[in-house]
């Protein structure tokens, strides 16, 4: 009886839409309020760094875009609306799926994610929410949606035309101010009206970026290709002390350490990552660039790896296995062939020489590896590994041999906190641990016959595996996420091998140390280096990187990103890592 009151006044209203978008956006406003009210209170932290003025001035500017996209929903007739309205919808649902996991809405750089690297983080949030809590969050919000679905359209398509200028001009205005003046993170409210906020963030972001060429190299000519090859493995969400070879108790890594044992291998310990997440860091390894965050462009800019091997005579080959870095390569390159890279192969290339990535995962692109090399030298090859990325249970065989350590996850089971939870999460990661960087090195190793080699191996990031009731594995700025390995691996003939134990004891390295250590490694003469690159591992002293930093989010620190640093010595317990035993069952 409330309810139809309530309407019949709504549409007797003379201006039933103005008040109907005003109803409805105050109701939405005090939802979010009612239903996030820790979120609201976290905000209030900041109110002494942004001011009061301008906290409340965000406050009321998001509460105006809620009202003005409300109105613009209104204006639209029947059907249309009804799409609008189902749309918005499928926008909560997925806002408040994120928020769930990662306890914010999706950001611009999320977006930017989800539209090049394929919907890995999307797939991520949304596969690893745990119950029902999302539908819980979204409903009342969809309840107010479907109010606006009752008011009738009686304007002409002009006139509706017209009367949407306004509300439009409003959103993307208010939006542009936001985006020069409030981080992203501060002021994520209503989760329609971020999620347009993000979209335009993107857009702003977009059109601010450089497209030029990137930085020539000085003239250089190269007498002959080398003889040796080098390989650059950065691997997928690997940490660095979950390996056996960093002092992990169980034997994830025994072929490496026997590998160390014969001098063979040398481990430069716990490295910290550029990033959180597969962009950014492999924005800064593949350009050498090294501060945060790159506002000048510099990932765009400077000269890439490919561009000193080509010049130093080697022939360039891009395995781009994790779609980790090849996309803004092209699209700076604007679809056309990335300069100074030889060749590129993705899954698709496998799939054409019959190599099946899926069976296999990575050991089918190390036995690739091996072949490419038994055939000749003169190699530069970078590898985006597919690594183990969540899920971990897709990323090593059912053979019983490699399910060391059990229980394990089921193939796509979300984090679940508890202690069983947690002891499986370990167990499925470190199995993943032992087949795919292990083996991976094993079969490499093992299968090569040309031993003139030198292999560079890191990752990207690594993973949280949920000790601090983590429901998310990497993005965010925890300490943990930057605990990645870091080796050197020769072949019993490479050339070089003396460099290896010129190396001081007690260096700390991080990502950025890695790009002049290749360029040493081609033998990049100095005059050849255009940028002030940080220090090659092979002169790094144990004074250096007292203090080792990274960053997350907006690479280009449009609005949302954070830099953070690992001190020295670091915090109690970072680059340790501990499998979960919770003894025996009891009944
Ligand atoms: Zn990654």
């Amino acid at each position: 009886m409330i309810a139809k009151r309530f309407l019949r006044a709504i549409t007797q209203d003379p201006y039933p839409r103005a008040t109907t978008a005003l109803l409805a956006a105050t109701l939405a406003v005090l939802i979010d309020l009612i239903f996030r009210f820790s979120e609201y209170q976290d905000l209030s932290h900041v109110l002494p760094v942004v001011g009061a003025m301008k906290f409340s001035g965000v406050l009321t500017l998001v509460f105006l875009q809620v009202v003005a996209l409300f109105y613009l929903i209104l204006l639209l007739p029947g059907s249309l609306r009804t799409v609008a309205i189902l749309l918005s919808v499928f926008v909560v649902v997925a806002q408040f799926s994120y928020w769930v996991t990662l306890s914010q809405f999706m950001t611009g750089t999320d977006l930017f994610l989800v539209l090049t690297v394929g919907a890995d983080t999307l797939g991520e949030a949304i596969l690893s929410f745990r119950d029902t809590l999302i539908f819980l969050y979204a409903l009342p919000y969809v309840l107010v949606l479907f109010i606006l679905l009752r008011v009738p359209l009686r304007s002409t398509f002009r006139k509706s035309l017209a009367l949407s200028v306004l509300p439009a001009f409003t959103l993307l205005a208010s939006n542009y101010v936001l985006f020069l003046h409030v981080p992203e993170r501060h002021f994520h409210l209503n989760p329609l009206t971020s999620f347009i906020r993000t979209t335009l963030h993107y857009e702003f972001e977009t059109l601010r970026e450089y497209h030029g060429p990137r930085d020539d190299l000085p003239a250089f000519h190269a007498s002959q290709r080398p003889l040796d090859s080098i390989i650059y493995v950065i691997d997928e969400s690997v940490r660095g002390s979950n390996l056996s070879l960093n002092g992990y108790p169980r034997a994830t890594t025994p072929f490496l350490q026997s590998l160390e044992t014969q001098g063979r291998l040398k481990n430069l310990g716990i490295c910290v990552a550029a990033g959180s997440f597969s962009h950014i860091s492999n924005a800064y390894l593949v350009t050498g660039h090294n501060a945060f965050p790159d506002d000048a462009f510099r990932t765009d800019k400077n000269p890439t790896l490919f561009d000193y091997a080509k010049k130093m005579g080697y022939e360039t080959i891009y395995i781009d296995i994790d779609n980790g870095y090849l996309f803004p390569l092209r699209k700076a390159a604007r679809e056309g062939p990335v300069r100074s890279l030889d060749r590129w192969m993705n899954e698709q290339s496998f799939k054409e020489r019959h190599i099946d990535l899926e069976a296999m995962k990575d050991v089918g692109i190390a036995r690739f590896l091996s072949s490419l090399l038994n055939e000749g030298g003169g190699y530069f090859v970078l590898v985006n590994k597919k690594g183990l990325h969540f899920h971990y249970r897709n990323r090593y065989p059912d053979d019983p041999a490699f399910t060391t350590w059990k229980p394990v996850m089921e193939v796509s089971e979300p984090i679940d906190l508890s202690p069983t939870g947690r002891e499986k999460l370990v167990n499925t990661y470190d199995n993943g641990i032992h087949f795919e960087v292990d083996e991976f090195f094993r079969v490499f190793v093992s299968e090569t016959t040309n031993q003139n080699y030198v292999i560079l191996y890191t990752s990207d990031h690594g993973q949280t595996l949920a000790e601090q009731g983590q429901v998310y594995t990497h993005m965010k700025p925890d300490k943990v996420i930057v605990d990645v390995p870091e080796f050197l691996v020769v072949g019993e003939r490479y050339g070089q091998k003396t460099l290896l134990t010129g190396i001081p004891p007690g260096i700390r390295v991080s990502h950025l140390n890695n790009f002049a250590t290749l360029l040493d490694l081609m033998g990049v003469p100095m005059s050849l280096r255009v940028r002030p690159y940080d220090k090659s591992i092979f002169s790094l002293t144990a004074e250096d990187n007292r203090v080792r930093y990274y960053m997350t989010g907006s690479l280009r620190g449009f609005g949302d990103y954070v830099v953070s640093m690992i001190p020295t010595p670091p915090d109690e317990g970072w680059g340790l890592s501990r499998p979960v035993d919770n003894g025996p069952k009891s009944e």
